[in-house]
């Protein structure tokens, strides 16, 4: 399988070619150059393991491993013992757990590996294949990232003890809960590095783009990213809506809802790529709060990133994006793969500025790839928090109740609806408290972490300190 730029002007390349880069050196996305067909398969895989049903899927998109190899990465991947966070009465050994709220409305559990997010589906697969390819090609990297909570942390906790990996990662001093700088600054492991900067999280960023834009630099010291455009993440998240699918049908000739929190774009836009595989997804559902550049766009034809100073500081902050970093990928599929016609949309978003699709032909064919869409507030997410406690006993967190409340709306008799949860309530502690007036439960392994000794280094929001530190730690 080869891999091709969204922009049309980079060589196609196999996975593990693009799997350490970021962007495409035309500074377009990659994207798989087609899309295996599956729809005859779904009756074989059925009823598979997860890390076997990860196997036969991920094995059609990463040619250039030996499929023994890829087996030995998915079965180290996707253990019980990874995924044990479960809530009370779910089996670990499913990973991802389908839990039914009613009748055609269920929850598809991704929040049960080490950091309590979705994100740790994905990025415990990166992990294992970051150190599987460099220990081949005999490499080393250094991975840079800021982050706001979530990305971070399940970085690292992939990245922990690998050989050949170093994390530098940046979070603005003081902005983070409590349990997150915990779950982050208690790692231990050598190859770890927090770096607090005196500042706010797009500080962090800036100077993450400034040592990144330093080419002498970045090639020195190897610096690499593990952020949401990485392909091998969107492949690792394709996986469970297989899995999902399985869960909530008899028979492969049913079909499904699935209703997405989002942010990037990460995650629907592999549900899209599930979709254009030939599962039988009647519709997906996009879910933003208060930051609705994506809803925007699917009621309207009209993309339109904001400013950063315009982003909404929301209880759903995972969700707090501006600037879809994923988007593009869709939109290369909704325009027949033009290239040429990508190049000309980023021209105008790269320069701050917006597109619209509205009234041309391809906002006419957006009805083909089964996206509706819909917002969610800051009410929105502690009345629907309430209502599924109350109602099913179910404690959920901020993201996925925007996700839920979203649903509802877009809910079609006979198709059954499959909400994504995104993490678990105690990772958002306050909100929760502010929607049931009690304390998320949390799993008894990670009672106390908060007093556990932290390491981390304090800096200024400048490059230059930055720099300093990976310089002495390299
Ligand atoms: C990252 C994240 C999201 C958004 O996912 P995207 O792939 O960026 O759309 C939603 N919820 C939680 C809890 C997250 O961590």
């Amino acid at each position: 399988m080869n891999y091709v730029s969204t922009r049309g002007g980079a060589e196609p390349q196999e996975f593990c070619d693009i799997l350490l880069g970021g962007l495409a050196p035309d500074g377009g996305l990659y994207l798989p150059e087609s899309y295996p067909q599956v729809a005859d398969r779904l009756d074989e895989w059925r009823g598979l393991s997860y890390a076997e049903l990860a196997f036969r899927i991920l094995s059609l998109f990463i040619t250039d491993i030996p499929p023994a190899d890829l087996r030995v990465i998915c079965d180290k991947t996707y253990t019980a013992q990874t995924y044990r966070w479960c809530r009370p009465g779910r089996d670990a050994a499913d990973i991802v757990p389908l839990t039914m709220l009613e009748p055609g409305f269920h929850l598809l559990e991704l929040s049960n590996g080490p950091t309590l997010a979705f994100k740790d589906m994905a990025m415990q697969l990166l992990g294992n294949l970051f150190e599987y390819v460099l220990e081949k090609r005999g490499e080393t990297i250094n991975i840079l990232g800021a982050t706001s909570g979530d990305t971070g942390s399940a970085a690292e906790y992939a990245m922990r003890g690998k050989h050949n990996v170093r994390v530098f990662m940046l979070s603005p001093e003081g902005k983070m809960s409590a349990f997150q700088r915990a779950q982050m600054y208690s790692l231990q492991d050598e190859n770890i590095f927090n770096i607090a900067v005196r500042g706010m999280f797009d500080d962090a960023q800036d100077i993450v783009k400034a040592v990144s834009n330093d080419a002498g630099f970045k090639a020195k010291f190897k610096i690499g990213a593990v952020n949401s455009i990485n392909w091998g993440r969107v492949a690792a998240q394709i996986v469970y809506y297989f899995k999902g699918y399985f869960e909530a049908t008899r028979s492969s000739d049913e079909k499904v809802a699935f209703c997405v929190p989002s942010g990037n774009f990460g995650n629907i836009c592999a549900g899209h790529i599930a979709r254009m595989m030939g599962l039988p997804i009647e519709r997906l559902v996009l879910a933003t709060n208060e930051n609705d550049v994506l809803d925007e766009f699917f009621r309207t034809g009209v993309y339109r990133p904001r400013a950063t100073a315009e982003t909404h500081v929301t209880s759903s902050p995972s969700m707090d994006i501006s600037k879809a970093s994923n988007f593009e990928r869709f939109v290369f599929d909704l325009v027949g793969r033009d290239a040429t016609i990508v190049r000309q949309l980023w021209r105008e978003v790269d320069a701050g500025g917006s597109f619209s699709l509205a009234g041309g032909p391809f906002a006419a064919r957006l009805p083909d790839y089964g996206i509706v869409s819909g917002c969610s507030s800051h009410a929105d997410r502690l009345a629907t928090i309430r209502d599924v406690w109350q109602r099913y006993g179910q404690m959920i967190d901020t993201h996925t109740a925007d996700g839920v409340k979203v649903a509802r709306e877009h809910r079609v008799a006979g198709l059954p609806m499959i909400v994504l949860e995104t993490a678990q309530p105690v990772k958002f502690a306050e909100t929760i408290r502010e929607a049931l007036g009690r304390d998320p439960a949390r799993p008894a392994e990670l009672e106390g972490i908060e007093n556990l000794p932290q390491r981390v280094e304090v800096v200024d929001a400048a490059v230059a300190q930055v720099k300093d530190i990976i310089v002495r730690h390299c």
